[in-house]
């Protein structure tokens, strides 16, 4: 059995509830998440840290991040802004030695919520929320399938 429980996610042998999967990536929710929504983007091929990943592979992590967050913006978790986050190594306090982006969903004035989130790290709804993502990135698609078009006329 492979050690990483990332990597086990990636092969489905291990649980996951999946937002997003392409050929190299896949986004998960966050077993523990600090807040609703919270969601990691993983590369499928295992790399503990950065010193181990391709840069152009922690690009289209980056990249993904980036819909993700936009997506829960416009999805019906009413994201006003996101943290983003890669803890690098165990001095950076990263616990899963396989390269993870955190996307933290965040709303105004959120504080004392995030708070308590970062304490008790209880789940919410977990279909639910990926559902909710998911239709925020199917909405963000439509959007640019609509300026693609546009853009030809
Ligand atoms: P780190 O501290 O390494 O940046 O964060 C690791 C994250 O992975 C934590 O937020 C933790 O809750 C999450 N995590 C650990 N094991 C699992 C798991 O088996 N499944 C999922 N979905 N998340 C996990
Ligand atoms: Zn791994």
């Amino acid at each position: 059995m492979n050690a990483c429980v990332f990597c086990r996610i990636v092969a489905g042998e291990a649980p996951s509830t999946k937002v997003y999967e392409d050929d190299t990536l896949c986004a998960f929710l966050d077993i523990r998440p600090i807040a609703k929504g919270h969601t990691l983007v993983i590369p499928k091929q295992h790399a503990a840290e950065l010193g181990d990943l391709d840069a152009d592979l922690g690009a289209e992590i980056f990249r993904t991040g980036h819909r993700l967050a936009l997506a829960m913006r416009g999805s019906t978790l009413s994201a006003d802004g996101a943290n983003l986050v890669l803890n690098d190594g165990k001095a950076a306090f990263q616990t899963v030695a396989h390269v993870h982006l955190h996307v933290i969903p965040r709303r105004h004035g959120d504080l004392f919520g995030f708070a308590k989130g970062f304490l008790l790290r209880r789940p919410h709804d977990p279909a639910g929320t990926a559902a909710a993502i998911t239709a925020g990135l199917a909405a963000l698609d439509g959007q640019s399938s609509a300026r693609d078009v546009e853009g030809k006329q």
